[in-house]
């Protein structure tokens, strides 16, 4: 089965994107429709006297399609199985301190007394819808998105709120600026937007994730 893994330390991931994943509220991520690499051709120059090098970012298809069953992971690449970490940090539990505590969870009361430890694997949820988006920003620093279907077709301002709500943003401004942080849209960039429901679950309004709980767990998961 197919893994999602997310992965955020800035201020808005952990505010607001962490705790919806806990808490089930997201249902929505939106990846880069890019590859990351950029590859070089030759191309003729117009005067078709010499070549050029030049660069251009290739498309990706879609990593799901509808219908598709996968599991949502913390830091799915980057930490061993059977993992567990601190909710208000993001980060692995065994650091900085001997008890093999991260301070928010060694020392809640002097740091966050609502912090929690969490396992790796987050749950398991079915893909609803798959769809396509360009995020720009003008010169003027205004945001602005389109849905990429047979034709072009801006957001209406209750779009943009709610692919923001999906997602676990607060409001669609800090969505865009925290995308514009990471990707900078003075490049107009293209998205995939995947939505779930939770595995097994045969309500489509009702927009969760199911939880898995790992074979070796001695403690509830929130
Ligand atoms: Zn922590």
């Amino acid at each position: 089965m197919k893994v999602l893994s997310f992965a955020g330390y800035d201020e808005i991931y952990l505010k607001y994107i962490l705790p919806a994943l806990l808490n089930k509220t997201k249902t929505q991520t939106i990846r880069p429709a890019w590859n990351d690499a950029v590859k070089h051709k030759w191309s003729l120059t117009r005067d078709n006297c010499a070549y050029e090098k030049i660069k251009y970012v290739s498309g990706k298809p879609p990593r799901f399609q509808v219908g598709e069953t996968f599991i949502l992971e913390w830091k799915s690449r980057s930490s061993p199985r059977g993992s567990w970490f601190c909710s208000n940090c993001g980060m692995l539990e065994k650091i900085r301190n001997p008890s093999g505590k991260c301070d928010h969870l060694y020392f809640p009361e002097n740091t966050n007394p609502t912090a929690f430890k969490f396992p790796k694997i987050l749950g398991m949820a079915t893909i609803t819808e798959v769809l396509k988006m360009e995020m720009r920003k003008t010169p003027h620093g205004k945001f602005f998105g389109l849905w990429l279907r047979d034709g072009d077709i801006y957001l209406t301002t209750e779009e943009y709120e709610e692919l923001a709500k999906k997602d676990g943003f607060p409001d669609a401004e800090t969505m865009f600026k925290w995308f514009d942080n990471k990707y900078d849209l003075s490049v107009p960039r293209m998205f995939w937007v995947y939505r779930w429901k939770g595995a097994g679950d045969e309500s489509p309004s009702h927009g969760n994730f199911t939880t898995i709980i790992p074979k070796s767990m001695t403690e509830t998961f929130i």
